[in-house]
C-alpha cells in the first residue's frame, strides 16, 4: 500500500532522512521505533508532503505522492494524527469531529465513533480544554477516521498517558486493524507496540536499519535495547 524508496528529507540546511527505505502492506499496523531525533517525526512529515525539499519516492497504492502538495496528498487518502494532536480547544468534543473534511468514501459516522469510542461519547458535549490527555488522543484519532483517509499515521500516541490508557490506545488500534485500516506508528514504547504491530522499522540517523517482525519482536529484545539505548 505504501512504499518509501531513497527518501532524503532536510529542514533547509540540515539533511535529516538518509535514504530511508520502506513499505507498509494494506491492512497492517507497522511501527517506527527509534531513538529520539532519528527520523521517525520527519519521515511522517515527508509523507503528507509536510517536509518542503525531499527527494526519493513515496508510493501509496501504487502513486507516486513525492510532488503532491499536503492536500492532495490527503486526498490520496491518508491521515496524519500529529503529537501534539491539534484538537480545538474551544469546540466541544462532537463539534471536533465534525470539522474534518472527508476525502474519500468510507470515513466513520458519527454513531460508529461512538460506538469505537464510548469514552467520547459520554464527553460530547465537554470542550476540549476539559479533556484528559487520553481523551484528547481517542479525539484526534476519532477525528481522522471521519475522514474516509485509509492509512493512518499516528505519531506517538501513547506519549505521556497513564498505563490505563496505553491499553485504550492498544484496543482501539486493533479494532482500527480489524475494520480493514492500514497504520503506521511512531513509538518509542516497544512494549506497546508489541501489542498492537505486525511489524517494526528500527530507525537510526535517518535510516531504516532493520526490520522486526512482531513473532520475533521478544527474542529480539536484545537488539532492540542497543538500538534503542534503553
Ligand atoms: P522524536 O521522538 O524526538 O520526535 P524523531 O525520531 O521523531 O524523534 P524527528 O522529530 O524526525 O525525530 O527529528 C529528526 C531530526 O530533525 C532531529 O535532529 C531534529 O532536531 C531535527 N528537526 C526536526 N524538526 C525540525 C525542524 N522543523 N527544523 C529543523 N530541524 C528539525
Amino acid at each position: 500500500m505504501l512504499e518509501v524508496r531513497g527518501l532524503n528529507s532536510w529542514y533547509g540546511e540540515s539533511h535529516i532522512l538518509h535514504g530511508v527505505d520502506f513499505d507498509v502492506q494494506e491492512g497492517e499496523v507497522v511501527t517506527l521505533l527509534g531513538r529520539n531525533g532519528a527520523g521517525k517525526t520527519t519521515t511522517m512529515k515527508s509523507i503528507m508532503g509536510l517536509v518542503p525539499r525531499r527527494q526519493g519516492s513515496i508510493r501509496f497504492k501504487g502513486q507516486e505522492t513525492l510532488s503532491l502538495r499536503p492536500d492532495e496528498i490527503a486526498r490520496t487518502g491518508i491521515a496524519f494524527c500529529p503529537e501534539e494532536r491539534g484538537i480545538f480547544a474551544s469546540l466541544n468534543v462532537t463539534e471536533n469531529l465534525m470539522l474534518p473534511r472527508t476525502v474519500a468514501p468510507g470515513g466513520l459516522d458519527l454513531p460508529t465513533i461512538y460506538t469505537l469510542f464510548p469514552n467520547l461519547k459520554e464527553r460530547a458535549s465537554s470542550q476540549g480544554t476539559k479533556l484528559s490527555g487520553g481523551e484528547q488522543q481517542m479525539l484526534a484519532i476519532a477525528r481522522i477516521l471521519r475522514t474516509g483517509a485509509k492509512l493512518l499515521l499516528l505519531d506517538e500516541p501513547t506519549e505521556g498517558l497513564a498505563p490505563v490508557i496505553v491499553q485504550q490506545i492498544g484496543r482501539t488500534i486493533r479494532e482500527i486493524k480489524q475494520r480493514g485500516f492500514t497504520v503506521l506508528l511512531v513509538e518509542q514504547n516497544f512494549r506497546f507496540a508489541a501489542t498492537v504491530a505486525d511489524r517494526h522499522y528500527v530507525v537510526e540517523h535517518g535510516r531504516v536499519i532493520d526490520m522486526i517482525p512482531n513473532a520475533q519482536l521478544e527474542a529480539s529484545m536484545g537488539k532492540l535495547h542497543g538500538y534503542l539505548g534503553v
